[in-house]
């Protein structure tokens, strides 16, 4: 990336965090993964009680290792509901301040949405996107065909390496077609506007991590 496309992408991360914050979220910028980890300490004692959903941009930076090796961590899923924090990473960062995720079992969404006290949601800056549109596409060409062959899975987009329902409109969105147990693409939540203000941070790291 060249210093004019350095300087229009800190202004879509301004103004990100400022809608975010506009829309109840804590929100914070950090240059790269040192500043990250540097945050992540601040923010998280050790020996807090912690959780995360699944996520590559967790292993990739380093906090993964920090909150299984520092941290009370509970890799049980109904436990998660009632630890101090819980981590996860974005599917989609929209620059009007929303936050797309999708999941297939729904434990990830389901404790992001109520239950622990703070949740850290960690984005690089791939998972900027303009709106919820391109949320909904990033998700089904960039973010979930890695994933699921990441995970072995044996949906449609592993053979072809990208979803068999990739557009936004309403015979799409939902992906129909694929039919798959191993589907990851099950429950899609838009966090938009927040009642409990701050309870979820949203940290955007200048640096590419996960799908
Ligand atoms: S809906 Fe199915 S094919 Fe599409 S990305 Fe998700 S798992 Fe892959």
């Amino acid at each position: 990336m060249d210093a004019n496309q350095r300087k229009a992408l800190n202004g879509i991360i301004k103004e990100t965090l400022k809608n975010l914050e506009e829309n109840g979220f804590e929100a914070a910028y950090v240059n790269d993964r040192n500043e990250l980890l540097n945050l992540i300490r601040t923010i998280i004692p050790e020996n807090s009680t912690t959780a995360s959903g699944g996520s590559e941009t967790l292993i990739e930076t380093g906090v993964m290792d920090y909150i299984k090796t520092k941290t009370e961590y509970t890799s049980d899923r109904k436990e998660a509901f009632a630890v101090q924090y819980y981590l996860a990473s974005a599917n989609a960062l929209t620059i009007h301040g929303e936050l797309y995720e999708v999941d297939g079992r729904g434990n990830r969404v389901a404790a992001m949405l109520f239950g622990p006290e703070k949740v850290i949601v960690i984005a690089g800056i791939n998972k900027l996107v303009l709106d919820l549109r391109e949320a909904v596409e990033r998700v089904k060409t960039k973010a979930s065909p890695p994933n699921c062959i990441r995970l072995d899975k044996s949906t449609p987009c592993v053979k072809t390496g990208r979803c068999v329902s990739p557009y936004f409109d309403d015979r799409h969105l939902s992906a129909l077609g694929c039919t798959s147990d191993g589907r990851i693409c099950s429950n899609a939540v838009i966090f938009s506007r927040q009642m409990v203000k701050k309870r979820i941070m949203v940290i955007i790291v200048g640096e590419e991590y996960g799908y």
